[in-house]
C-alpha cells in the first residue's frame, strides 16, 4: 500500500535532528514560550518576509486571532468561499460573524474574483455589513490574490488569507504571508509544514493586528498574564512543536521543490488523459494535495474503491460543500447558487501526494488511476 502522505520517510531524514531538539527542550523545560517558539516566530517572519509571524495552538485558532486582530464583530459579513475545509467558515461563525460563501474557479479552485460582487449583493440585500475577504489557497495554489486585493480596496474591505494549505507558495513573486492583510496556516500533521500534533501561524505587517493576536493567544493578556486588557483564549503553539517544527523547516524548501517534481511528473503521467491541476500564471504551488476532475459520468466511489484494491489511497477533498452543511445553510450564498463549487465537489479526486514519492510509485500510481479510469469509462 502507497501511503496518502508518508510522513514517516520524512521523519527517517531528520529525526536525529529531531531527537536533539527535544531533548534541549526536556532539559530546559520551559514547555510554554520556550525559546524555540521565538526562534520559530523569527524563522517564519524571515521565511514570509513579513513584520511579524505570530504562532498559536492551530490554523483554525490562527484564523480566529485574525479575526479579532480585524476587530471583526458579531453580525458582519465576511466573503469565503464554500469549497474550502469547514475551518475557514467555522472562524466566522464562532465569533458571530457571518460567512458570505462565494462561489470558485473551475480551474484554480479558488476564490472566483469576478463572484466577490455578486457576493457583496447578496450579503447587502439581507443588511449584512460586508467587511472582509477570506481568500483559501485550496490545495497549495494562492488565490488571485491581485484581484481580490483590488476589489477588497474598491470596496474598503480588508482581506485574509486562509494558507493552511499554501504556506511555502508564492503569487507574482510574492511569497504566501505577503498577500493579505493577515495570512494563516496551520501546522497540522497532514499539511505541507506541519509538526506532530496541532499548530498554527499567523503573519502581518500590521502591528495593531499582531498585538491583539499577541495578547488574545493568552487570554487577553496585557501587561502581564494577570492583567486582562481583552477577551482572548488559549491558543499558544507548544514549544515542543515549535522545536520539530525548526527541524522541518530546514528541509521545507527542498520538500516544496520535491512536491513540484511529483507535481509534474503526475502532470506527464496523466495530462493527455484527465483534468490534471492547473497553476496561474505567476503561481507557484506548495501542493498540498494533487487534485484531479473526473469525467462527469464516471462513478467516483467505484474508482476508490478499484485504486484501493490496487493499493492506492485516494481521497475526495470535498465532497460537500460548506454552504450545504447543516450548520451552514443560513447564511448568504452569493446569487442563491454556487454551481462550480456544487460540480466540484462531484468530480474532485485527490492523489497520493508528498515529497517523498519516487518516480516509479508516481509510475505505478498513475498506471493503477488510469485503468481504472478505463474500466469506468468502458
Ligand atoms: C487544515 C485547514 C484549516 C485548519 O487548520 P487546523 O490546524 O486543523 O485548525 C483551515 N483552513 C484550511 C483550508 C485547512 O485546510
Amino acid at each position: 500500500m502507497i501511503p496518502f502522505i508518508d510522513l514517516k520517510a520524512q521523519q527517517e531524514r531528520i529525526r536525529a535532528d529531531i531527537d536533539d531538539r527535544l531533548t534541549k527542550v526536556l532539559d530546559h523545560g520551559a514547555y510554554i514560550m520556550g525559546p524555540e517558539v521565538k526562534e520559530l516566530e523569527a524563522e517564519l517572519a524571515s521565511w514570509a518576509g513579513t513584520k511579524h509571524a505570530i504562532s498559536c495552538a492551530s490554523g483554525t485558532d490562527a484564523l480566529i486571532l485574525a479575526l479579532l486582530g480585524k476587530k471583526c464583530r458579531p453580525g458582519q459579513g465576511v466573503i469565503v468561499p464554500s469549497f474550502t475545509f469547514a475551518a475557514s467558515p467555522e472562524s466566522l461563525a464562532v465569533l458571530g460573524a457571518i460567512p458570505v460563501f462565494c462561489d470558485v474557479d473551475p480551474h484554480s479552485f479558488n476564490l472566483d474574483a469576478r463572484c466577490l460582487a455578486a457576493a457583496l449583493d447578496s450579503a447587502t440585500a439581507q443588511q449584512i455589513d460586508v467587511v472582509g475577504v477570506m481568500a483559501v489557497g485550496l490545495f497549495g495554489q494562492p488565490s488571485d490574490m491581485t484581484a481580490i486585493s483590488a476589489f477588497a480596496k474598491r470596496h474598503d474591505l480588508w482581506v485574509i488569507d486562509d494558507a493552511a494549505q499554501s504556506f511555502g507558495a508564492s503569487w507574482d513573486g510574492r511569497p504566501v504571508g505577503q498577500l493579505a492583510d493577515v495570512t494563516c496556516t496551520s501546522f497540522f500533521p497532514a499539511k505541507p509544514l506541519g509538526c506532530y500534533g496541532d499548530g498554527g501561524a499567523l503573519f502581518t505587517d500590521d502591528d495593531e493586528v499582531a498585538e491583539i493576536a499577541v495578547s488574545c493567544r493568552v487570554h487577553g493578556m496585557g501587561k502581564t498574564k494577570y492583567h486582562n486588557d481583552r477577551i482572548g483564549m488559549t491558543a499558544r503553539l507548544d514549544t515542543m512543536q515549535a522545536a520539530v517544527l525548526l527541524s522541518k523547516l530546514s528541509i521545507f524548501k527542498d520538500e516544496l521543490a520535491h512536491r513540484q517534481r511529483v507535481a509534474d511528473s503526475y502532470e506527464a503521467h496523466l495530462g493527455a488523459h484527465v483534468a490534471t491541476p492547473r497553476l496561474c500564471d505567476g503561481a507557484t504551488s506548495s501542493w498540498a494535495q494533487y487534485t484531479v476532475k473526473l469525467p462527469q459520468h464516471v462513478n467516483r466511489d467505484a474508482m476508490q474503491e478499484a485504486m484501493q484494491k490496487a493499493g492506492v489511497p485516494t481521497m475526495v477533498y470535498y465532497p460537500i460543500p460548506m454552504h450545504k452543511q447543516a450548520p451552514y445553510l443560513r447564511y448568504p450564498v452569493a446569487n442563491k447558487a454556487l454551481p462550480i463549487t456544487d460540480a466540484l465537489c462531484d468530480v474532485v479526486l485527490a492523489l497520493p501526494m508528498h515529497p517523498y514519492l519516487s518516480e516509479e510509485q508516481i509510475a505505478h500510481i498513475s498506471e493503477v488511476f488510469l485503468h481504472a479510469l478505463q474500466e469506468q469509462t468502458a
